[in-house]
């Protein structure tokens, strides 16, 4: 039995008014959700880099707009259409979709769905917004806008989760982590024995190195100028680490080094710094090495080194691992309650709502990974 309740919800929610404005902490007005949209009440969230792009207004810049994409939620309401799920199911939003019988669902290939992609226009399906402030229009990030204490999403955007997930790692689940561990379980489909290396270990860098680890990477090299984050990718299972400050090599060269001169299988490139693709290309094994992009990119173009792509390499661009949220993101859920994969490392700090302004200080931190906000 459906329940489309019809009151429109008076709460709270971080609102950013301007391009790197500090955000704004007011009540809104949340909607009721149309026939195949469900109303969430939000759980727990947390802060991913791409926020901080949409902040800055580096990403789509639509204003006023209530920011969030990841986080875990209770269905409060929804549509007479929504089938799936029902009044106080936990759920985790996402921002793409699976239909299942697209081109791309049917292609086993890749996880961008042609009938519910990734919505770039900060409004629902109908182009309308669910979410308003003293009448005036508020944009959505993508389909969740997870930092308010309700959201509407469409139905198609939610996947259902056990209740005994816990919230924070539900949370990172939901962007961060599964980007990483699915840009090596399902974009580069990681053989056993290969060798990887992973350039940024934030919460998509360990979620990569988790990843490789499962696929059974015998070598798993991390990147990053943080001396804090060596420990940490030890946790997830990386065997090297290099800190490229105060090195007089390339990040490039010191991994051919590493590996007797050969380069890596696969490197993926989780910072979003336009000039490490070239060097992540480099760092791969000659006729076979492949890069995967998944860092979110502040920079529409990069020069890249024909040459070196020339000799047999691949680069590969991947939106959220290659994961896609029907199909792949219960069975990352399901290793998260049997803790095959601990993600209790990646939550270093947590703020209220009220406090979210101090989760983007913290994110500058040396031994920051994720910030958990509290509901
Ligand atoms: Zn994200
Ligand atoms: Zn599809």
């Amino acid at each position: 039995m459906s329940k489309n309740n019809s009151q429109v919800i008076t709460c709270k929610a971080a609102i950013c008014w301007g391009s790197g404005e500090a955000l704004k902490v007011e009540e809104i007005q949340v909607e009721p959700p149309k026939s195949c949209e469900v109303r969430l009440k939000m759980l727990c969230a947390s802060l991913c880099h791409t926020d901080i792009l949409f902040f800055q207004g580096l990403l789509v810049p639509l204003f006023p707009r209530v920011l969030g994409h990841e986080g875990v939620g209770m269905v409060e309401s929804m549509g007479n259409e929504v089938r799936e799920v029902k009044e106080g199911d936990v759920v985790i939003p996402t921002y793409l979709g699976e239909c299942g019988e697209c081109d791309n669902c049917m292609s086993g290939t890749s996880n961008l769905c042609h009938k519910y992609p990734l919505r770039m226009s900060g409004l629902m399906q109908d182009d309308t917004s669910r979410m308003s402030i003293r009448g005036q229009k508020l944009y959505h990030t993508f389909s969740c806008s997870t930092w308010s204490e309700y959201t509407v999403v469409d139905a198609n955007y939610i996947v259902k989760i056990h209740s005994t997930t816990p919230l924070p790692h539900a949370s990172f689940i939901s962007c961060g982590f599964s980007t990483g561990f699915g840009a090596a379980w399902k974009e580069a489909k990681l053989q056993r024995g290969s060798s990887v290396a992973v350039l940024g270990l934030g919460a998509v860098g360990l979620g990569v190195v988790e990843g490789a680890r499962m696929q059974g990477a015998a070598r798993i090299i991390g990147v990053d100028k943080n001396e804090r984050k060596r420990e940490k990718g030890q946790c997830f299972g990386m065997t090297d680490f290099i800190n490229p400050e105060g090195c007089n090599e390339s990040i490039s060269e010191v991994v051919k080094k590493m590996t007797g001169g050969m380069g890596v299988d696969y490197c993926f490139e989780c910072t979003g710094v336009a000039p490490l693709v070239n060097e992540a290309v480099e760092a791969t094994k000659m006729g076979k090495g492949t890069t995967i992009l998944i860092g979110a990119v502040n920079e529409t173009s990069v020069h890249i080194n024909f040459i070196a792509l020339m000799r047999g390499r691949t680069l590969k661009g991947s939106t959220f691992g290659g994961i896609k949220v029907q199909s792949d993101l219960p069975i990352i859920v399901d290793k998260c309650i049997n803790k095959e994969i601990q993600l209790d490392e990646l939550g270093t700090h947590e703020v209220s709502l009220e406090d979210i302004n101090k989760a983007f200080e913290l994110t500058r931190q040396p031994d920051c990974v994720k910030v958990v906000i509290k509901m």
